[in-house]
């Protein structure tokens, strides 16, 4: 058994908590959102007051947070996890940021003689609550080895993907494509809706044919299709907008970096660049409102 601090209980970082517990270990979990803190709290895990609280006992420290600056506060920053950690402790960053920050987050831990990996993730909340979701992840293969069981914990498809930053490269590229795909799931229905086609009919079609994806069995835009979908739930989110415009964006900047032109995803970053300023914290499913245009 091993005692984790867990930074970020929010609709992924809660379930993946819980699944620590579930595997055995002590968790210490931390977050600013009361109802995030409630939720963790049921399901077994012990609520710290603050980021030195969390990461006092802690043998490994995992952060699931919003962004690169979020992260990059909470490792480094004033009070931060960098200052109370005790040596030797493994640090999981499984939040979805820029490679830039993950490195900038790598180097002061390692120059503190800290093991660390970005280890963001893929499968939504539905594999989070599993355990079965996949983690790309970057770090050395020291630090992958020491992180591997208690990611095994957390998911079912474990990818070392190379070296300090590879990991969120490799995720940015796969939410880049989900970013693109699900907007064109959105246009097909408004396409089809316009067209006089009934959308139960093009699911069924689509979902056994060569349109299918992903997008729209997990997060099908249409109300009334596919049970549970945040469609059927006023578009509360299960991936919030405003993260998959992150997600665009953080590809559309490597690949402006990498001096790579990606006219498809380019748009796709554009569409939900403006549903994320009308309606960010709506479920990514609702960039359908952006294309049809809102009632
Ligand atoms: P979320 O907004 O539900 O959770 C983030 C949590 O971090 C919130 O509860 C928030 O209160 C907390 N937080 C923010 N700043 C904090 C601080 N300083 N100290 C403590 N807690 C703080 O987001 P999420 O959907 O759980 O996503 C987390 C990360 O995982 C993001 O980078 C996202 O892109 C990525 N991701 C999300 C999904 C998904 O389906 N939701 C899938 C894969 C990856």
């Amino acid at each position: 058994m091993t005692t984790l601090g867990f930074i970020g209980l929010g609709n992924m970082g809660g379930p993946m908590a819980a699944n620590l517990v579930a595997a055995g270990h002590d968790v210490y979990g931390f977050d600013l959102s009361a109802d995030a803190v409630v939720a963790a709290r049921e399901a077994g895990v012990a609520i710290a007051h603050s980021v030195a609280d969390a990461v006092a006992k802690a043998e490994v420290v995992v952060t699931m947070l919003p962004t690169g600056r979020h992260v990059q506060n909470v490792v480094l920053g004033d009070d931060s996890v960098l200052a109370h950690v005790a040596d030797g402790t493994l640090v999981i960053d499984s939040s979805t940021i820029d490679i830039q920050s993950a490195r900038a987050v790598h180097a002061a831990l390692t120059d503190r003689g800290l093991p660390v990996v970005d280890a963001p993730v893929s499968g939504g909340v539905a594999k989070a609550k599993a355990g079965t979701l996949t983690f790309m992840v970057g770090g050395t293969p020291d630090a992958f080895a020491q992180a591997r069981p208690y990611l095994e914990a957390m998911g079912a498809n474990i990818v070392h993907t190379g070296a300090a930053g590879a990991g969120q490269a490799a995720k940015i590229c796969n939410n880049m494509l989900f970013g693109t795909t699900m907007t064109a799931v959105a246009e097909a229905f408004v396409l089809a809706e316009r067209l006089g086609l009934d959308a139960r009919s093009l699911y069924d079609i689509v979902s056994t044919s060569s349109g299918d994806s992903w997008a729209l069995r997990n997060f099908c835009p249409w109300p009334g299709l596919v049970e549970g979908s945040a469609a059927d739930n006023d578009y509360r989110a299960n991936f919030a907008a405003a993260l998959m415009s992150k997600d665009l964006r953080l590809a559309l900047t490597a690949a402006e970096e990498a001096g790579v032109d990606l006219p498809v995803s380019g748009r796709a970053d554009a569409v939900f660049a403006a549903l994320a300023q009308a309606e960010g914290h709506l479920d990514a499913s609702a960039v359908i409102r952006e294309i049809r245009g809102r009632d």
